[in-house]
């Protein structure tokens, strides 16, 4: 199970706060370099070695008054269907209100663990009006403060007992392979069609629940398991939701897959919320394929998919180093290309090179290209290793690792990607001290 940590509560209570504070920061760079801040509403944290994802609810729900509470009671009963743990805010400057006690009711339904963050704890004062909360019935109260952070180690201790440490670092036989992406784009006619190749057996995994359908294929001749995630819409009545739903939705098929494809509606172009889900594919180091689907409703001129596949690299940036497949579901178009992609993909991130390769294709690069001296110190970079890690890893042994430039470990990873293909995977590049 994918550990997903939900912030809920009542609006302006801090929800967007305390999940600014426990998101990395790093995270934050990577996506204000694409513009892609604004939408965000989850991202990747990490506590005594653990990651997870943080997903703040709040941000799901901008429509009208009327749907707001409708909409508000779904979203909570969703993320208790998906989430591992949640945190449900509440405010003590303004004290426990008839709307905390409608989300506590909701709350009171799950096995899950909950705990109360009892926020704008910013002082002794505020720390005190916190107790009002052991109202709701909860055995522990945590007086936080998302603006300075005090309190939420202790919270965060206590919460981590949930969260699963990090999987063994092992490939799998068959290759898992997810298809996610907005709402629309084609994802279930995609499935339904590989589910009626005349050579599929599929065989539903056991263990899976009723709304993802895991399935065996054999179609194409390439055998792998599908982790599906159609079916949102039926998931979800308020339709403000179904975003939020299909962004939960998408995170748990990113973790339990190998590679991902990232269905797009070619119609409407590479949009935020399609980067945020691409990078969150990186963030787990998943390979990746972007599907650019709907491809026969496009005017197609000379250089059409040429000009897009131009566009969205220069999106992408420096991560261009994601295949781009252009189908049609409906018209079957270029549909076994991109699971024959994705299973190339999956080859790619499983391979490992041999150090004698490596070292000749690597040395003579950094020979041509070496290091820059930093502080009038030499570089000398001695020889790299593939680690033994499921996620391709390099290992560069050096005498002063420290002053190697991330641009230039830059330069070691594009090296890397045009000697040995590592299309559509990202990969680790790594300065050790010999
Ligand atoms: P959300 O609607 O629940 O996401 O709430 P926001 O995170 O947007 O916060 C609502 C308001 O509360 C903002 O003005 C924040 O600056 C403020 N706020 C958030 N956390 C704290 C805190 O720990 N202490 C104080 N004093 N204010 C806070
Ligand atoms: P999902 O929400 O991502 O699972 O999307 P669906 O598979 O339900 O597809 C949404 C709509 O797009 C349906 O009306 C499909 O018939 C249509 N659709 C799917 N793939 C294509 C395609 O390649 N071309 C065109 N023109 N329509 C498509």
């Amino acid at each position: 199970m994918a550990n997903i940590v939900a912030i809920v509560g009542r609006p302006n209570v801090g929800k967007s706060t305390l999940f600014n504070r426990l998101v990395e920061e790093r995270d934050a760079i990577i996506d204000n370099q694409s513009g892609v801040t604004r939408d965000r509403h989850y991202g990747q944290a990490e506590w005594v070695g653990k990651p997870f994802t943080v997903i703040d609810t709040g941000g799901y729900v901008t429509g009208s008054e009327d749907i707001f509470e409708a909409a508000i009671r779904e979203q909570v009963e969703i993320a208790i269907r998906e989430a591992k743990v949640i945190l449900f805010v509440v405010d003590c400057q303004t004290g426990l209100t008839g709307l905390d006690k409608d989300f506590s009711r909701v709350l009171r339904h799950t096995d899950k663990p909950v705990y109360v963050v009892a926020n704008k704890a910013d002082n002794t004062e505020a720390m005190y009006m916190a107790s009002e909360f052991y109202e709701l019935g909860y055995d522990k109260i945590y007086p936080v403060s998302a603006m300075s952070g005090s309190g939420s180690g202790e919270l965060l201790d206590d919460m981590s007992q949930h969260i699963d440490p990090p999987e063994d670092d092992e490939a799998p036989e068959i290759p898992r392979i997810s298809v996610v992406g907005r709402p629309n784009v084609g994802k279930s006619s995609f499935v339904n069609l590989l589910l009626n190749q005349e050579r599929s057996i599929v065989t539903n995994i056991a263990g899976t629940t009723r709304d993802s359908v895991d399935g065996h294929y054999n179609a194409f001749g390439k055998e792998f398991i599908l982790t599906d995630t159609a079916g949102i819409r039926r998931k979800a009545k308020v339709s403000e939701n179904i975003e939020f739903y299909s962004v939960l939705r998408a995170i748990k098929a990113i973790e339990n897959s190998d590679v991902c494809i990232v269905m797009i509606d070619a119609t409407r172009g590479l949009e935020a919320q399609d980067l945020n889900i691409i990078f969150q594919a990186q963030k787990h180091k998943k390979g990746i394929i972007i599907m650019m689907n709907k491809w026969d409703l496009i005017e197609k001129e000379n250089n059409t998919a040429k000009e897009v596949e131009a566009e969205i690299k220069g999106k992408l940036a420096p991560n261009d180093y994601i295949p781009i497949i252009f189908t049609s579901v409906l018209t079957k178009q270029r549909v076994f290309k991109a699971i024959e992609k994705a299973i190339d993909v999956y080859e790619n991130r499983t391979k490992k090179i041999a150090t004698s390769k490596l070292n000749e294709a690597m040395l003579a690069e950094i020979e041509r290209t070496p290091p820059p001296s930093v502080k009038g110190k030499y570089i000398k970079i001695k020889y790299v290793t593939q680690l033994p890690t499921y996620t391709p890893t390099f290992a560069f042994f050096c005498n002063h690792p420290k002053y190697v430039k991330e641009s230039y470990v830059r330069f070691l990873e594009n090296r890397l990607r045009k000697h040995f293909n590592f299309e559509g995977v990202p990969i680790n590049v790594f300065l050790r001290k010999k």
